[in-house]
């Protein structure tokens, strides 16, 4: 045992010694309001012809290396403009992944908190110097100038803005993303992982700024199981991130897959149309019980404060009850006595509300 933890330590890097796995929660049993999945499956019919359009799949080869069709589609869809390239990822998780092993080691990365916690899980994997600055206490809104002095002082050469953010799920302050844009010399990559249900998106600017990127992602549509993210920049940029892909990251499947589903989009609109309305229920819902705060969202999920040092038993009450949400009072700082749930399917967020009402 001596033997082999001298040898896991002389041979692994110490930044992932000292690093924990990123855990899932086990929800087996459980109403799934954990992750910020989309809660509908596909009709009948849909799935019928998803079938049918995998046949043409040759499994016996090597996917499309540069997911050509794929990509097309997500360029039309998004009516992204002929002067910007498109990079894919295996999740907008692998794409974070791409552009921080592609940084100097001596590089910073900065992004506000609480955030999206890949980028730090990330950066300190590779050694990467991560800041993180706190948002203002009462509005999550960004603190533009320590945002602003951070950048003057370390130079950081990715900034990540999750818009909206996860986990408060407002938008930050647009006038403060366009400053942080202006006055950062490194790349800053605009997240919106939960653009379906926020009405906003930083596509338009793309071409104002040359260090701008916009990152996105199908799982929050209600793909999750795919895989598939995408980040959208200055060709010259992209190019170089292309170089540490790997190159068949997306797979066939997912790419036929995807490529259908985007196709019938309108089916996801539809799907998207109820979680906003259902949002709108189950923020007035949480606003109306004692003790509860419930946060404004532009993303499918609500995150909430309970009493003070109650939280963690809230959560296990609610999982009790057979409701899996999200315990974020254990990461502290702005998060203390704070809960997170996905908006689920109106009888899954009513058994949510009511297991919270009696774990009060
Ligand atoms: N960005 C943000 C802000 C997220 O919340 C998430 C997932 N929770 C991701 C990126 C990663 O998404 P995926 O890897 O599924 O594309």
């Amino acid at each position: 045992m001596t033997n082999s933890t001298n040898l896991i330590a002389s041979i692994f890097r110490k930044e992932v010694l000292a690093m924990s796995a990123y855990k899932v929660a086990d929800a087996q049993g459980l109403i799934k309001l954990d992750a910020m999945e989309n809660p509908y499956n596909w009709p009948e019919d849909i799935k019928k012809d998803w079938l049918e359009s995998l046949k043409e799949c040759q499994l016996n080869r090597y996917p499309d290396p540069e997911s050509r069709q794929l990509t097309q589609t997500i360029k039309r869809l998004n009516q992204i403009p002929g002067q910007f390239e498109v990079l894919l990822g295996n999740g907008s998780d692998e794409i974070i992944q791409m552009l921080l092993m592609a940084l100097p080691a001596t590089a910073s990365v900065l992004a506000p908190v609480p955030g999206f916690v890949m980028y730090k899980q990330l950066s300190d994997c590779l050694g990467l110097s991560y800041l993180g600055i706190p948002l203002l206490a009462d509005t999550f809104d960004l603190d533009l100038p320590a945002m602003l002095d951070a950048i003057q002082q370390h130079q950081p050469s990715v900034i990540f803005l999750a818009y909206p953010n996860n986990p408060t799920g407002n938008l930050f302050s647009e006038t403060a993303i366009q400053e942080i844009i202006k006055t950062a010399e490194g790349l800053v990559v605009i997240d919106e992982a939960y653009a379906p249900f926020a009405n906003a998106s930083f596509i338009n600017t793309l071409k104002q700024y040359d260090n701008l990127l916009v990152m996105r992602t199908i799982s929050k549509l209600g793909l999750a199981g795919l895989r598939l993210g995408y980040i959208i920049g200055n060709p010259a940029i992209i190019e170089q991130l292309n170089k540490i892909r790997l190159p068949y990251n997306i797979n066939s499947l997912t790419q036929i897959s995807a490529d259908f589903a985007l196709s019938n989009k309108t089916l996801f609109d539809q799907q998207t149309q109820k979680i906003c309305a259902e949002r709108a229920q189950v923020f007035k819902q949480l606003n109306v019980l004692e003790g509860i705060t419930a946060y404004p969202s532009a993303a499918n999920f609500i995150l909430f404060r309970t009493p003070k040092n109650k939280a963690s038993e809230i959560f296990l009450s609610i999982r009790q009850q057979g409701v899996l949400i999200k315990n974020l009072s254990t990461q502290g700082g702005l998060l203390s006595d704070c809960l997170r749930v996905t908006i689920g399917k109106p009888e899954e967020n009513l058994a949510f509300l009511t297991a919270l009402r009696n774990s009060q």
